[in-house]
């Protein structure tokens, strides 16, 4: 039986050095993911090496708020199958190109919505100026597309409020629009960006071909947990948003 598993990968996969170590004990680090320039950001601890030797022999695709320009900079794992990013926004197929079908419809929507966009990050610019740079906010592109817009926190910074990124959206009555947070990142999000929406559209692709596919999805974030249930089984990192709000 094929495996696929659908796979979120900051905080699921890797790290920042500083939480890797946290989570390594003494046990040594790999580089997974690299900065704009070159240096390496982002590192496996020995559990998600372990996890991922497991996985060894099934695709791996991933799901991801990173775009395509950011996944280019991941070097561990290898990805040779689809690949989902911009938090499900986008999807690459396996040669690299972004996939037909699921391009065309994003790309009408995105025009559409790019007034929107553009008033959301003059509204930003407007509110949180008095914290800046240690809050910073910008329009994530994947594909030339716009896909969502990020908001950061230094750190040591808490980030601005989910309610208050809410409200953001509810000035312009964005019912359909959602926040994201998690740790010192947030994004709000449109209708498309949705990784459970990219999820489904894969596996109707992959099981036209192969019906008797086992489906595996790993994450972190209350925004996996929509994809995570799709697939026959999910796995959640110790101590992730998901594992804390579960079990804790
Ligand atoms: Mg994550």
């Amino acid at each position: 039986m094929p495996i696929v598993v659908f796979t979120d990968l900051d905080d699921t996969l890797f790290q920042t050095a500083e939480k890797a170590a946290a989570r390594a004990g003494d046990g040594p680090l790999i580089a997974a993911a690299h900065d704009r320039g070159g240096a390496p950001l982002s590192f496996h601890a020995p559990d998600q090496i372990a996890l991922l030797e497991l996985f060894d022999g099934a695709h791996l695709i991933p799901v991801t708020g990173r775009n395509g320009a950011a996944l280019d900079r991941v070097v561990s794992p290898r990805f040779e199958s689809f690949r989902i990013t911009g938090h499900g926004a986008m999807i690459y197929d396996v040669d690299g190109a972004p996939l037909a079908s699921w391009h065309a419809r994003i790309q009408a929507e995105a025009m559409r919505l790019e007034p929107l966009f553009e008033a959301l990050l003059r509204t930003l610019d407007e509110q949180f100026a008095p914290r800046a740079p240690a809050w910073r906010w910008r329009l994530i592109e994947d594909a030339a597309v716009p896909v969502y817009i990020t908001v950061k926190a230094e750190a040591n910074v808490p980030l601005p409020e989910a309610a208050t990124l809410q409200s953001v959206l509810d000035a312009r009555g964005l019912d359909d629009w959602r926040v994201h947070c998690n740790g010192r990142n947030a994004a709000l999000l449109p209708p498309y960006a949705c990784k459970a929406a990219a999820v489904r559209h894969l596996m109707e692709l992959i099981a036209a071909q192969a019906p008797r596919t086992l489906f595996i999805g790993l994450g972190d974030s209350n925004s996996d947990t929509p994809y995570l249930k799709l697939c026959h089984f999910a796995l959640t990192p110790r101590d992730s948003q998901i594992h804390q709000e579960l079990w804790t």
